[in-house]
């Protein structure tokens, strides 16, 4: 558990913003890049005070349990986007959505203000066999799977499908030679996010050779894609990485 305070926050695109913690306790972390996650703590609104667990094995949920709701801080999962270690800060970017807890957070979070981290890892892993992989999410996926993209081997054929909620959240990206990335935007359009992604994958020709997938976002596109690509394109079950970061209707326990 570590307690770091904002020194910055920036909106990146209408519907995504990056916040920069930092702090000495930075240089506790081992930043591993890829997908590595982490527990973020925040304050709700109104209090002053962060009210971190002080237990760093599983007992911490139930301690945070127990903490009344009026001393109790959100927490939420996130990825760490990028680390600058000699300046003792990692940033983090938020897909803005409502006024959800975290979304609220980040558009009050002020210089100075506290917030907490738990590393929780990586769980991206390409295995040796891979001649190329397939890349799939939703804007909650957006900054993992930027991270991956920042460590991809140039060599590596990489396919991208990014679906993001707005044409404006649509970045120029830099990446390496063998990645092609493909946008989807949901432009107010009546949908489950993630369906526009998923269609176009299911229309799409694969990597060629034996490809690693790694897929994050609303859980229904994390679990369909992986059901198609072992069902209908005979991917083997051990070459998927899938995530449900999030689910349409339910808000995060905690
Ligand atoms: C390992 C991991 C890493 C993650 N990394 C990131 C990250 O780097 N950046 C990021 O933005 N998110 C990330 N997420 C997703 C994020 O934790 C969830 O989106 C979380 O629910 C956001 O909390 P909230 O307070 O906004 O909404 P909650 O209080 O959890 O939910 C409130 C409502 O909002 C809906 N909702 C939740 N997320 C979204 C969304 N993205 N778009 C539209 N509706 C939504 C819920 O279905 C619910 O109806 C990650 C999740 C995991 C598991």
């Amino acid at each position: 558990m570590i307690t770091l305070e904002v020194r910055r926050r920036e909106l990146l695109t209408p519907g995504f913003a990056s916040v920069t913690l930092g702090g000495p306790a930075v240089g506790d972390l081992t930043v591993a890049g890829n997908d590595q996650a982490v527990r973020l703590f925040f304050p709700r609104e109104g209090q002053t005070r962060l009210r971190m667990p002080t237990l760093s094995n599983e007992a911490w949920i139930a301690q945070l349990m127990l903490v009344p709701k009026s001393a109790r801080p959100w927490v939420r999962n996130l990825t760490i986007r990028r680390s600058r270690p000699e300046d003792e800060e990692i940033d983090i970017e938020f897909a803005l959505h409502g006024d959800s807890p975290m979304s609220s957070w980040v558009r009050r979070a002020e210089p100075g203000d506290p917030a907490g981290i738990f590393d929780m890892g990586t769980m991206y892993r390409l295995p040796e066999h891979a001649e190329g992989q397939l890349l799939v999410g939703d804007e909650s996926a957006l900054p993992a799977l930027l991270s991956i993209l920042d460590s991809t081997p140039p060599s590596l054929p990489t396919e991208v499908y990014l679906e993001v909620a707005d044409a404006a959240d649509i970045r120029p990206l830099k990446t390496p030679a063998g990645v092609r990335i493909h946008w989807f935007s949901r432009d107010d359009a009546d949908m489950r996010p993630g369906t526009l992604a998923l269609e176009a994958v299911r229309r799409a020709s694969l990597p060629s050779g034996r490809f690693f997938t790694w897929v994050a976002g609303e859980s229904r596109l994390a679990t369909t894609l992986r059901r198609h690509l072992v069902n209908d394109r005979g991917v083997p079950k051990q070459d998927i990485s899938f995530f449900g970061y999030w689910r349409l209707g339910r808000s995060t326990p905690g």
